[in-house]
């Protein structure tokens, strides 16, 4: 029985943490103080916000936002221009202070007793590695409810609640849109396809930065490089969470 704790859902204006968020407060909110917090990002596709907005008003809950505060803008494009990095062996810098470093601050500064976040009954892999390489006191409610992904977007629906735009387009998560954690041909040629000008942005970018951000044949290439219609690098459904998961 949990009782009198800090709780805090870490939603990321995915499916999954949508409903890991109602399920929480439905389970937990009564005899607890549970926060639900998102850490947003300037580059995601701007009907994410209309789906956060429409989640708070599903759960009857608000959504606080946490940036990081050397980050006021929370621009993942800011940051490759200040780093000169964007993505590689070391990870992306975007994740790290957007996702992350904004989630320690946050930490810092409220006593959190347990941590959730949409990681679902498919994909119980995630939750293990949050637990061994993050936080330990983080409930699997998803899991322990056996829901699935699917089974979110579905309760979704049968809520009422209209999914992220982005997800209708065929991306697997509402990340950024051009997420540079991403090196699937099949990804960058939907990016291209479904938003040219961001694609455009990211080619100049990882130009000037000297970025090969897509994986092509066994070798890394420009994105300007890549074929139109290369294929391959399947799009698998992860969520970006508290990750930004590549895909
Ligand atoms: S979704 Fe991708 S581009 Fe956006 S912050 Fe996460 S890793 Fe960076």
């Amino acid at each position: 029985m949990i009782k009198n704790k800090n709780i805090v859902v870490w939603f990321s204006c995915g499916a999954a943490s949508a409903v890991a968020a109602k399920l929480t407060v439905e389970k937990y909110g009564k005899d607890n103080n549970v926060m639900i917090v998102n850490n947003p990002v300037k580059e995601e596709h701007p009907d994410n916000i209309r789906f956060k907005n429409d989640v708070s008003k599903w759960i009857g809950q608000e959504i606080i936002e946490a940036k990081n505060e050397n980050y006021p803008n929370a621009s993942i494009i800011e940051i490759f221009e200040k780093r000169k990095y964007m993505a590689g062996i070391a990870g992306a810098p975007c994740t790290m202070l957007l996702k992350k470093e904004a989630r320690y601050q946050f930490e810092k500064k409220h006593d959190i007793d347990y941590h959730v976040l949409g990681f679902t009954a498919d994909e119980p892999h995630r939750h293990e590695r949050f637990i061994k390489g993050e936080r330990e006191n983080t409930l699997p409610v998803l899991i322990d409810e056996g829901m699935t992904k699917g089974n979110c977007f579905d309760y979704l629906r049968s809520e009422g609640v209209k999914i992220p735009y982005i997800y209708k387009l065929g991306f697997p998560n509402a990340n950024c849109i051009g997420c540079v954690k991403s090196s699937s041909p099949a990804y960058w040629n939907l990016v291209r396809k479904t938003f040219p000008d961001v694609f455009e942005h990211r080619v100049l970018q990882s130009r000037k930065i000297g970025a090969k951000l897509v994986k092509y044949k066994g070798q890394r290439i420009y994105l300007d490089e890549l074929p139109k219609d290369a294929k391959g690098g399947k799009l698998k459904g992860l969520e970006c969470g508290i990750f930004c998961d590549a895909y």
